[in-house]
């Protein structure tokens, strides 16, 4: 059995030397695994795959099967998010929890023989829950007293002290609010439309219905409402209401906003259904004065040939102060770090750089993504690929890239070899939040694409813990990431840019 054979038409004289060292310390199992395909060229979005080119990144397939073996076998990503949430279970930008887990990802990053880890320091928001959260039913057909439960929307003014009563408009869109106005003003204006359950996407049908958060207030204010409420951007129909960021716009009154759960949303649409329906509102979360100090995390573990080209892997290491940030994005953070520590687990490294960034200030500002691309603006033309997971620990599906056609047919051919693992589905487009910046600098992205039918089930909320997390299936995610960039930071070729 000799890999020589198998691919003799790589390109690669050291990258199949590489391998043949790797094939040595695969387990039996493994070695005899069956291979995908040899058949290049391969067509990816119309673009044509080189022959040569297609086997070198066929090559690596062997490397690819072991990187997910050794994710699965050790069940360190799992431990690693266990330790993360025991340090810093809260992690809302400005709190003492996000401060905390900083420093633990500096260590962590250390304790992994990085070579270099700096934090780069990031100005972020601060805005705090406060202890006072009630939306009740005053008045409905005779009744009331009924307690919906909620969540104020990160970034929300509080109501003024003790509390908004108005009579309640429920809309389905900014369109019917707009035709509706005059029956808004005074009111608390109730945005009622569910994400579309026909998707199968469910990240699609939170992009579909998220608008209704981030902007209602805004559309509730200029339409002279009192407050804003909205149906929490959740899957099921349940009584966990989902936080999230939403904003104001200069100009515009700046209205209380709060998310009340699936379940409380229909119930109250059918109470608005009989008559008209009263509720009582109060919340007393806050701004504080000015910003608050934070840290992206920066780490790097140098290529054995071209330690200038970079291939970056990261999540955000904020979250809601509401559960435990495990999957959003505690799962993209351990993640990130597992890539690092099954690349350590080689003798020799990949030529190019891998790097970590545990990004701060994802869920209400951005502060961080956009920081880094600032930071490292004349380093990005080096960046050869950066992926981000913050879709949650699931089980893996695949990737999304906003790759062009060129890098999209090599991305595809590497993700075909993770069909094993379920994770060797590359769509476009695809990148994440905080790596979004760096696109405009031809930068190819990548967004990790997990399982998606559960995780608006915790999205945001209290559920969102430890508990809710399978190791295997986090550990397989971290797998199927870490062998998708082991061949960009291997292959001898470097991956196309964006133009
Ligand atoms: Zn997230």
């Amino acid at each position: 059995m000799t890999r020589t054979h198998l691919h003799s038409s790589a390109g690669g004289g050291a990258s199949r030397r590489h391998i043949l060292s790797m094939a040595a310390a695969l387990p039996l199992g493994l070695a005899a695994a069956p291979r995908a395909p040899q058949s290049a060229p391969q067509q990816g979005q119309g673009q044509t795959l080189d022959t040569d080119l297609a086997a070198a990144i066929d090559a690596e397939s062997e490397v690819q099967r072991r990187l997910v073996g050794d994710a699965l076998e050790s069940g360190a990503a799992y431990a690693r998010l266990a330790r993360l949430i025991q340090a810093a279970p809260h992690r809302l930008s400005g709190s003492p929890g996000l401060a905390a887990a900083i420093e633990w990802a500096r260590q962590e990053c250390h304790a992994l023989g990085a070579d270099e880890v700096k934090l780069e320091p990031v100005d972020v928001p601060h805005w705090e829950r406060g202890a006072v959260q009630v939306v009740r039913v005053e008045r409905s057909d005779g009744l009331g007293g009924e307690v919906l439960p909620s969540l104020a929307l990160g970034g929300s003014d509080a109501t003024p002290k003790g509390g908004v009563a108005a009579e309640v408009l429920e809309v389905r869109s900014f369109d019917e609010l707009l035709r509706r106005a005059d029956e808004a003003r005074g009111r608390i204006v109730f945005f009622n439309r569910p994400m579309d359950p026909r998707l199968v996407e469910t990240g699609a049908a939170y992009g579909g219905a998220v608008e209704q958060r981030v902007r209602g207030a805004i559309e509730a204010a200029k339409a002279g409402a009192v407050a804003a409420l909205v149906r929490s951007m959740g899957s099921n129909v349940d009584d966990w209401p989902h936080t999230g960021g939403m904003s104001y716009q200069a100009g515009v009154a700046r209205v209380p906003a709060a998310a009340i759960s699936t379940a409380a949303a229909e119930r109250l649409s059918g109470a608005i259904a009989r008559g008209p329906v009263e509720l009582f509102f109060e919340q007393d979360c806050r701004w504080r004065e000015g910003t608050a100090p934070s840290f992206n995390v920066v780490a790097d573990w140098k290529g054995r040939e071209h330690p200038d080209e970079i291939v970056l892997v990261g999540g955000h290491l904020d979250g809601w102060d509401v559960g435990e940030g495990a999957h959003d994005d505690g799962a993209g953070c351990v993640h990130s770090l597992e890539v690092a520590r099954l690349f350590g687990g080689f003798e020799r490294r990949p030529r190019r750089t891998l790097r970590v960034v545990l990004f701060t200030n994802e869920e209400n500002g951005l502060a961080g993504g956009r920081e880094y691309a600032r930071l490292h603006e004349a380093e990005l033309a080096q960046h050869v690929l950066a992926l981000e997971s913050d879709a949650g620990g699931f089980t893996p599906r695949g990737f999304g890239t906003n790759a062009g056609a060129a890098g999209f047919a090599w991305l595809q051919r590497i993700a075909s070899h993770l069909e094993f693992a379920g994770a060797g589905r590359l769509t476009s487009p695809g990148g994440g939040a905080d790596i979004g910046p760096m696109a405009p600098k031809g930068v190819p992205l990548v967004g990790f694409r997990p399982d998606g039918q559960r995780y608006f089930d915790v999205h945001h909320t209290h559920r969102d813990t430890l508990a809710t997390v399978s190791p295997r299936e986090l550990c397989l995610g971290a797998g199927a990431i870490a062998a998708f960039l082991w061949t960009v930071a291997e292959l001898e070729a470097r991956l196309p840019r964006n133009t």
